[in-house]
């Protein structure tokens, strides 16, 4: 049961200006810039965070440098890690509500999702690597008696995250969460607009135990903290999980400055993919219609262009769309609500943007299309259905991340796969079909890091997401997610 009193009285919380979280203190910048917070569920003034630059990246590494040089964290035992992280899993739990409204207010997902999604997922995260890491065992290679051959993997050092607005907390703490248990240190760049439940989050940590300067925030742009952090010469690891045309950037700036490895989550435009033989229509298209409007559409495995073979296009269609109409959209702190509010308004003009450039290519408008609510000064946009649409269209090519699915009929298994294949991404898809010969070949053939096969969009921590192609080129999740923050060693010991 949703407590709907302890959301309402703390969503008109006041909210004190925030500073960035350096080296366990509140800092504000040292020119007092500030970015202004608007909520998107009513385009008001929220309250402002610090505008961070090369001054307080640079305050942020020396404090991560120094910390894990000090050993405070990096040479505590596994065990020791792993008390201060599930402790933080509890704390996180603990504040699920606050983090979860909070966020809410910052970013607009919707009250239902943002609680499982947010601190549900952040406290499972913690919990899970704290869990692993006393659990995680080195290798004593096959070597000839007088040698031993020692593989080990260890911490890094500094590893640097940068992460969006869409779900602040969970992809936050799936690149956190990994790296600290490791024993790194970490300098955390959110996204302008979703940094607010992240800072909390720190503080949190620094109430479980976690040594001050190991898990710093920094606050800002994109283009100057964000572009600071990455140029920076003292990172060892960029973790990021954005836009493709942003981790081109980073892959440059790597380049221009230290080599730092650089692990890319980027976006997707994710077939879903409809056979005639399904096992249940009904269950098939509840699944596309909340593949792709949860969230307004801006979760980055959304399944946005949805495949129906001809046989049963204008039928299904029909249930996507009477399902599409039926959805609430509204204030996200609303439990009643099935969508809440687009993130930015920035967002909402790019999404209308998509839309206006569909209908000229020729793209039919089934359901949808238009800003609504807009009295509310929120950013709220009607699910929105395209049919006719062909593979070569921007609309079956680009990354809405909005409430936007594309319908594109296909006759055969092999013409499904083609379509499926022809973007750069290659995130997530779905199959859905009775035929457990037809779901592998399909999982054979699909390009794509997640397929999901009779459903769409189920995961869990135990699992790895990752993209192929420009969908990006490291894992988040799963034990696999520890090889992107440790360093692997050998040890040849020659005891003859
Ligand atoms: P974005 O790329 O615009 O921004 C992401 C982060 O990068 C933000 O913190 C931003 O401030 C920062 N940034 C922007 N310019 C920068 C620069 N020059 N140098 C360093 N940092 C910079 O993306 P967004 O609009 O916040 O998020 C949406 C995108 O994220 C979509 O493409 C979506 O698919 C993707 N995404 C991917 C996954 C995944 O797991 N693959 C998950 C969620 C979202």
């Amino acid at each position: 049961m949703i407590d709907t009193a302890l959301i309402n009285q703390l969503k008109n919380k006041p909210i004190e200006p925030r500073g960035h979280l350096i080296d366990g203190l509140s800092v504000l910048n040292e020119d007092g810039m500030t970015l202004d917070v608007l909520s998107p569920r009513d385009g008001r003034l929220l309250t402002t965070i610090a505008d961070g630059g090369s001054r307080e990246i640079d305050l942020a590494v020396n404090s991560a440098r120094r910390s894990f040089e000090a050993g405070s964290w990096s040479a505590m035992a596994p065990a020791g890690r792993k008390k201060i992280l599930v402790r933080l899993a509890e704390l996180i739990d603990a504040h699920a509500y606050e983090l979860a409204v909070l966020g809410v207010r910052d970013n607009g997902t919707e009250i239902n999702m943002a609680l499982k999604a947010e601190p549900g997922s952040a406290a499972a995260t913690f919990r899970y690597y704290g869990e692993a890491i006393d659990k995680v065992y080195g290798e004593i290679a096959p070597t000839a008696r007088d040698i031993v051959g020692l593989i080990s993997r260890g911490p890094v050092g500094v590893v640097g995250v940068i992460v969006p607005w869409n779900f602040p907390l969970m992809i936050g703490s799936w690149k956190i969460a990994p790296a600290l248990a490791a024993g790194n240190s970490v300098i955390l760049k959110p996204a302008e607009t979703a940094s607010l439940s992240l800072l909390r989050l720190a503080e949190l940590a620094l109430e479980a135990g976690l040594p001050k300067g190991v898990l710093n925030v920094v606050t800002g742009t994109g283009a100057v903290a964000g572009e600071a952090l990455a140029l920076h010469n003292d990172v060892d690891i960029l973790a990021f999980t954005g836009s493709g045309g942003i981790g081109r950037r980073l892959l440059e700036y790597s380049a221009r400055s230290n080599l730092k490895h650089v692990f890319l989550e980027l976006g997707g435009k994710s077939p879903n993919i409809i056979f005639p033989d399904m096992p249940d229509p009904d269950k098939a298209a509840a699944a596309a219609v909340n593949g792709i409007f949860r969230n307004s559409g801006q979760v980055c495995v959304s399944g946005s262009r949805l495949l129906v073979h001809r046989d049963i296009h204008d039928e299904f269609l029909s249930l996507v769309v009477a399902r599409a109409q039926k959805l609430r959209v509204g204030d996200p702190l609303d439990t009643a609500s099935d969508i809440g509010a687009v993130n930015s308004a920035e967002q909402l003009q790019k999404n209308l943007g998509y839309v206006a450039s569909a209908k000229r290519e020729g793209a039919v408008l089934c359901t949808g299309g238009a800003r609504i609510l807009s009295e509310s000064g929120g950013y709220f946009m009607q699910p929105t259905v395209f049919r006719n649409v062909s593979a070569e269209m921007r609309i079956a090519q680009e990354e809405v991340f909005g409430p936007v699915l594309s319908v594109i009929p296909f006759a055969d298994e092999e013409e499904a796969v083609r379509i499926a294949n022809a973007t750069n991404y290659g995130l997530a898809a779905g199959v859905w079909t009775a035929d457990l010969a037809r779901a592998h070949r399909m999982i054979g053939k699909i390009q794509a890091g997640v397929i999901h096969v009779n459903c769409y969009g189920g995961s869990d921590i135990t699992v790895p997401l990752g993209g192929m192609k420009q969908s990006g080129n490291g894992h988040d999740k799963s034990l696999h997610a520890l090889e992107k923050y440790t360093a692997l060693k050998t040890a040849w010991i020659n005891i003859a």
